[in-house]
């Protein structure tokens, strides 16, 4: 009994890295959280709809239409860059979402033992600035919020900061605004890019606009091989067989859902590796057509650690 519980526990650790290869690329993911539960963010989420959704098992939703989805980062590891994409949660934080509030998870600890070290990582890439993005850009030390990656060049959008910046006085935005980004901007590690901006041979941002005014996907192309990391113009692979379920978080609903149209239909007409930054384990796979809408054809890490 007690050997079957140990093996379970390391089943589960072993889950939390994975990497797969794009060419010469490597993108590894790193799990902060993962749940099983209701998925607030999309209203029409609900078991019930869910459940008429066979193909999201197990991996997407369980038996009870209950949704699983999962806060992870992914390096993309390049011959020039060790570049790490979104920086989920953070520990320490105050946030008013209980289930992310004061959160201690061994994610460095995770991240050293995928092989990289905070300072192996040469650039932060925030797909857009919203708390579940943006945590890990800072640690506390000493009280006080210092940048996690000292050697790398923190990219935000500049159409992303422009307007996030304007939500400082609501409490939901200023929580980790003060503690996740000014602190970045005020250390001189932050560059400003364009929401089309390439970052080194391989990696080139994308504008996925909706979610947020500046949101960006992450495209990465080597040897003939592509991938793309969504960001939350998508947040659950239900949302490829319901193209109309709106995101609550979404700034334009109307616009998030053309983007995700059109982002679903380049992804299904080319061999496209989509990594959902919100999709449970394994969390990527391939987009295909069936119908008058899409579903997600899982593929299985080559490693796992
Ligand atoms: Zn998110």
């Amino acid at each position: 009994m007690r050997l079957m519980k140990y093996l379970i526990l390391v089943k589960k650790m072993t889950e939390k890295i994975s990497s797969w290869n794009i060419g010469k690329v490597k993108v590894t993911r790193i799990v902060e959280v993962e749940r099983t539960g209701p998925m607030f963010v999309v209203p029409d989420a609900i078991p019930e709809n869910i459940i008429k959704m066979p193909w999201l098992k197990p991996y997407f939703a369980d038996e009870e239409g209950n949704t699983i989805v999962s806060v992870h980062a992914l390096v993309i590891e390049t011959s020039e860059k060790c570049i790490i994409v979104d920086t989920c949660l953070g520990n320490d934080k105050e946030r008013h979402i209980p289930a992310w509030n004061n959160l201690q998870t061994k994610f460095l600890e995770d991240l050293e033992r995928a092989g990289y070290k905070t300072t192996d990582i040469d650039i932060v890439l925030c797909t857009h600035l919203h708390t579940d993005h943006v945590g890990w850009n800072t640690v506390l030390i000493n009280d006080k919020w210092e940048p996690t990656f000292k050697k790398a060049d923190y990219l935000f959008g500049k159409d992303e900061w422009n307007y996030t910046e304007k939500q400082i006085k609501i409490p939901a935005y200023a929580e980790f605004i003060n503690d996740s980004i000014i602190p970045i901007i005020e250390s001189g590690l932050v560059k400003f890019v364009e929401v089309d901006e390439k970052i080194c041979e391989e990696v080139k941002l994308e504008p996925t606009i909706g979610h947020t005014p500046g949101h960006v996907s992450i495209k990465i192309e080597s040897e003939g091989k592509k991938a793309s990391i969504t960001g939350d113009f998508l947040h659950h692979p239900c949302q490829m067989e319901k193209l109309d379920w709106i995101s609550s978080a979404d700034w334009n609903p109307e616009l998030a859902k053309e983007t995700r149209k059109k982002k679903l239909l380049e992804y299904a007409n080319e061999e496209i590796l989509v990594f959902g930054t919100h999709f449970a384990t394994p969390s990527a796979g391939f987009v295909r057509k069936k119908d008058d809408h899409f579903i997600f054809e899982v593929q299985h890490p080559l490693e796992k650690r």
